[in-house]
Order: structure tokens, then sequence, then C-alpha cells
């Protein structure tokens, strides 16, 4: 059963599975328009063993309870992040989750990058202007991007593709992650730094760490005041990363001079649904869409064929994988993307 069925996945699902043998010949999808959560579990019926979700799927310990009932085996979770899932209620139900950890990093870094060449150049603006027929170019002026100092927080997959786009802007890397990236050291051009550095010095920061309790706000109104004055934040992660209050004060004192984001803290309930007819109760989000120098899209960085391609293609093989080696009975170490207490990484 998969959940939050949107046109874009059910298609390039349905496509990779008509086309291959070897998944359509062990794998039935039947997609549900519905969200998981506490409220919608009852509707899991015992015939699925494995169930699909994406971000706005929540599975807490009430829902892990249904998935027992249901003796569902797997989560396959279309998606990297798994921040939406209780991980230790689904390993004490003996409930293995996969993920797809890496599908394609290009697609949410270069996604970084336009945004921020929009909201930098005023594209956006400019678009609408010339509709209307209105050629002037008064306040669309941008800033040069080559020779800016570009901080990156979390340099794994899509931080080290963006340093890597930036890279060749002509910009200064600072780079702050918990790991250094080996690959990313070496090169010339790129730092690594102190949070505190890459803060104070950086024009355009951008984020790329995962959800977690150490990361959850990590810009908030301390981290913006260390921000140098007139920088520009991009976030494609993951929303709470980013105190929304905090992150308005800071755009309406000019402290930081813009902000692109494609996620946003309170997003469950917003973003990939049609509202345009409905009254949205959250102020934060209405001030920040308001403003002139925020730009935001829903969720949308990963959006791309390839990526979509090889989330599918990922997803069906962590299907495979779990029920090939009857990882539920097992220590469940073998799955090259199972998430758990002891995390495999993607060798793709
Ligand atoms: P990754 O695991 O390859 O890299 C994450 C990096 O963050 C790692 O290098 C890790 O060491 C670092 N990190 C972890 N905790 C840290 C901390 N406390 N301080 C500093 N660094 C820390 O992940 P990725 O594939 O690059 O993805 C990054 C995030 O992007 C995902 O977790 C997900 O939330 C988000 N994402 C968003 C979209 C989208 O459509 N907007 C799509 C895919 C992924």
């Amino acid at each position: 059963m998969c959940f939050d069925a949107k046109p874009y996945f059910v298609s390039s699902f349905n496509k990779l599975l008509a086309a291959q043998p070897k998944y359509n010949s062990r794998i039935n999808l039947k997609w549900m328009d519905t969200k998981l959560s506490a409220d919608t579990a009852s509707c899991i019926k015992d015939s699925a063993d494995a169930i699909c979700t994406f971000v706005e799927d929540k599975i807490d310990a009430a829902v892990v309870k249904e998935l027992q009932r249901a003796q569902v085996e797997m989560v396959a979770v279309r998606a990297a992040g798994y921040d939406n899932i209780d991980v230790s209620s689904c390993d004490a139900a003996g409930i293995t989750i996969c993920r797809v950890p890496t599908y394609s990093p290009s697609s949410v870094a270069e996604h970084a990058v336009a945004l921020f060449m929009t909201l930098n150049r005023k594209i956006h603006h400019a678009y609408n202007r010339v509709r209307d027929q209105n050629f002037a170019l008064h306040g669309l002026v941008g800033m040069n991007i080559k020779g800016k100092t570009v901080g990156v927080i979390g340099t794994g997959s899509i931080g080290s593709e963006f340093c890597r786009i930036m890279l060749g802007f002509g910009c200064r890397i600072l780079c702050y992650d918990v790991v250094k990236n080996e690959a990313l050291a070496g090169v010339k051009g790129i730092t690594y730094a102190a949070l505190d550095e890459v803060l104070s010095q950086a024009d355009i920061i951008s984020l790329h760490v995962p959800l977690l309790p150490s990361t959850r706000h990590i810009i908030n109104a301390a981290n913006i005041n260390r921000m140098k004055r007139g920088a520009y934040l991009i976030n494609t992660s993951r929303g709470a990363l980013v105190e929304s209050k905090a992150l308005i004060d800071g755009l309406k004192s000019g402290h930081i001079a813009g902000a692109c984001l494609d996620v946003y803290e309170l997003e469950r309930g917003l973003f990939f649904e049609d509202l345009s007819e409905e009254l949205i109760p959250d102020d934060n989000i209405l001030r920040l869409i308001g403003m002139p120098n925020v730009l935001i899209t829903a969720h949308q960085a990963f959006l791309t064929h390839e990526a979509l391609e090889a989330i599918a293609t990922t997803t069906f093989n962590n299907i495979l994988d779990v029920f090939d080696n009857n990882h539920r009975m097992s220590t469940a170490q073998n799955s090259i993307n199972k998430v758990g207490p002891v995390q495999v990484r993607s060798k793709l």
C-alpha cells in the first residue's frame, strides 16, 4: 500500500513496474490518496506486506501498533529523510524501514541554486512585470555571485554537489559538518571551518544537514545574529532547521537580505496540496510568502524525472531485498538502505 498518492509518483512507479518483469512479477502496488497517520492507519489491510510512505506520512507509535495488527513487515520510505518515523517503535515491533538515501543529489543542489539565482536576480519579479508590459528595471538590482563566500552546512551527498556547483561560479566555499567529507576537503576553494566562522563570513548560507535533535533550529535568533549582515539563506533540507519567527525577524531587520525556502517547519498539511481556496491559519508562512525578498517552493527540490526514476528503482530494490533476505526474522543488517539503530548507508 502506497500512501499519499501523487500523480508524479504514481506515474514513475507504475512506469518502472510495467517495464521490468523482475519487479512486476513480485510487486503489486495499491495507491491510496490518504496520508498515513494515527487517524488513517486502520485502512491498512492484512494483505499488505509493506507500506510505502512519503514525507507527509506520520508513522508514530500508534501507527506502528496498527502496522503490527495488519502484520506489515516493512516501511518502504520513498524519500531520504525519515524524521517523520518513530524508528525505535518500528524496530521494537520488528518492522524494517528502508529509505532512498541518495537518489539524485543534483536535483536538490540544482534547485537550491535555481532558487538563489531567481531570488538574487529577481527573475520572478521580472517575469511578472514583463507579462504586465512593465519593462522598467528599477528594483531589480542583484549581485554578482562570482567572488562571494558561500557557507555550506552539511557536506554529504547534496551539500557536496552544491559546493561543486558554487565553486563553478567562482565562489569561495566554507563548509561546516560534524564529519569532514574527504573528497571535498582537498579541493582548491573549499575550506572546512567552525559553524560560527561559516555563519559570520558567508554571503550565502545553504543548509544540507538532516533534521536531528542536534540540527533542529540550527538557524535560530542567536545564529542569525552571528551571520554577516546582508547574507542570504537557502534551505532545501528540512523546515525545522530554521526557526521561522527568528527568520522573519532577521528578514524584517534587514540582517538577512533574503531567504530561499523549499521546506518550512510547519509545512505538513500545506505543502503538496492545492489550498488556493482556503484561508491558511499559519501567520508565519503568510508573512514569509508576502515578503518580496523570500522565495518559497513547496518541497519540490527532488522533483526531476531522473530523481523520480531513481526513487522508484531503489524503493523496489529495497522491497525485494528485504523480503528476499527475510529481514524481519534476521537482524536486517544486510539491507543496504535500512534505517534503524544501526544505519547502513546506501551503496548506490
Ligand atoms: P547526507 O546524509 O548525505 O548528508 C548530511 C550531512 O549532514 C552529513 O555529511 C552529516 O555528517 C551532516 N550532519 C549531520 N548532523 C550534523 C550536525 N549536527 N551538524 C553538522 N553536520 C551534520 O544527506 P543528503 O542526501 O545530503 O541530504 C541532506 C538532507 O536533504 C536530507 O536529510 C533531507 O532532509 C534533505 N532533502 C530534501 C529534499 C527536498 O526535496 N527538499 C530532497 C532530498 C533530501
